[in-house]
């Protein structure tokens, strides 16, 4: 026997001595190479826990304050276990549904329910052609129902899974709105009471077309009759003076945001910026389409306003540029839209390394489960900037349970293991999904469509 061989020879009666096994266990063969044999010595400690795998995935689709919300449900071979999540597309909720039911199920059933990471990518490339809405939101539902499952078992929040609390609860903002500047500071300093301490302000709606007039294309019979009209001039005068009254109506404590919604062209985007510089904004969102990214660097070098962008992502991919040019301060990112909690943390963490924090998406066509995966990926995250805060009406709690509260503008979570949601599918059946989309078609005075 050479001095190596000797060494792996002490190493191996080191290990037997630490594993309780004993000198007989050589004689027994464990280090023969049967694997069988050696399989059966691993001591239950080192085992992990047994596995389980998935019985079938589902969707629910349910519309209880409105708007089409889209739940994944998976069951798996541990009767009673299962989990749930959000894989809402509003717009093209039927398509989702599809989805899910269709193709999910089948490429799901039998699958390890403990493998999150392998599942992910397994269903992200299995149609070859991938990255789009659809599929997405389908693989955000599976995606967070296998965090759900993950925390229950393992007995803890899903927030404990992703590294524990680095805050006790979640800050939040909300919205202010109005028909004037002077409307919508009183709904703010409203919304202050209630204990926000920041508020989104906005007059008139997205693009501020109820401040418009009647257009030339509505006249002359262009278009569709339901198509909102935007007066960009208008919408830009009024922004600068919709500050300006916010703080002298709210003063300065409190940080105020606000949404361009990528309605405008993109010099125009940036004039306006820079026009508010002097009230502080906590954040302007969405100045520039998804597919105008290089404009940041020109928006970058004329204001020091802190930009949020990205609920049009599709992928965990498009922040790698924008990241490192910080070219934005704020990940905007819809959680289902780019496939759940594990593109999104992804993301979050990259933030931590280049100082951009999280903003999730959190409007009413979310679900109370993706709302409650965004509450526990906040409550990990040091980098978390904001969150957009819930309302949800009577029968929205009828059909869930266990949402996520707000308390003097902070959101927690149902601290049970998991998500903490549930979802009563006989009060959901109530309110079915529909196909009707709304308008979301918005043009200028000529008809010309403007961009989102
Ligand atoms: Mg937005």
């Amino acid at each position: 026997m050479n001095k190596e061989e000797q060494q792996v020879q002490e190493s191996r009666r080191e290990l037997l001595k630490k594993l309780g096994l004993g000198a007989g266990a050589g004689v027994l063969g464990l280090f023969n190479s049967s694997s069988a044999q050696a399989e059966q010595a691993v001591p239950s400690y080192a085992k992990g826990m047994k596995p389980i795998r998935i019985k079938s995935v589902r969707a629910i689709g349910t519309a209880p304050q409105g708007s089409n919300l889209v739940v994944v449900r998976v069951d798996t071979t541990e009767p009673g276990l299962y989990g749930l999540g959000c894989a809402t597309f509003t717009q093209r909720a039927e398509v989702v549904v599809t989805a899910i039911n269709r193709y999910l199920n089948d490429l799901c059933t039998g699958k390890d329910a403990d493998n999150i990471e392998d599942a992910w990518h397994s269903v992200y490339t299995s149609s070859y052609w991938r990255n789009g809405p659809v599929l997405n939101n389908a693989l955000s539902g599976l995606d967070q129902a296998l965090w759900d499952i993950k925390g229950k078992r393992a007995g803890m929040p899903v927030y404990q899974l992703l590294g524990g609390k680095v805050r006790f609860a979640v800050p939040c903002y909300t919205h202010a709105n109005g028909r004037s500047p002077e409307e919508t500071a009183e709904d703010a300093k409203r919304i202050m009471e209630r204990g926000f301490r920041y508020v989104r302000v906005q007059q008139g709606g997205y693009g501020a077309t109820a401040i418009s007039s009647k257009p030339d294309f509505k006249t002359a019979g262009f278009a569709n009759e339901k198509d909102q009209y935007m007066d960009q001039v208008a919408y830009r005068k009024s922004v600068p003076k919709l500050f300006e009254v916010a703080r002298k109506v709210c003063g300065e404590e409190v940080e105020l945001l606000h949404d361009i919604h990528e309605r405008l062209d993109p010099m125009d985007a940036i004039h306006l910026i820079k026009s508010v510089e002097e009230y502080r904004p906590f954040f302007i969102e969405d100045p520039f389409s998804p597919e105008n990214p290089k404009w940041f660097q020109m928006l970058r070098q004329n204001t020091t306003v802190p930009i949020a962008m990205g609920e049009l992502f599709n992928n965990q991919n498009e922040w790698k540029e924008a990241m490192v040019n910080q070219w934005f301060d704020y990940i905007r990112i819809h959680v289902s839209q780019i496939g759940g909690i594990t593109p999104a943390m992804k993301v979050a963490r990259l933030g931590e390394w280049f100082n951009i924090k999280t903003a999730w998406h959190g409007p009413g066509d979310v679900s109370p489960v993706g709302h409650a995966a965004q509450c526990h990926m906040d409550l990990a995250t040091w980098n978390f900037g904001i969150q957009e805060a819930v309302s949800f009406n009577e029968k929205m709690l009828e059909v869930f349970q266990g949402c996520p509260t707000m308390n003097k503008g902070y959101m927690s979570v149902n601290e049970v293991p998991g998500l903490g949601v549930e979802i009563n599918e006989k009060a959901a059946a109530k309110y079915p999904i529909t196909n009707n989309a709304g308008n979301w078609q918005v043009r200028k005075f000529d008809g010309t469509l403007v961009r989102p």
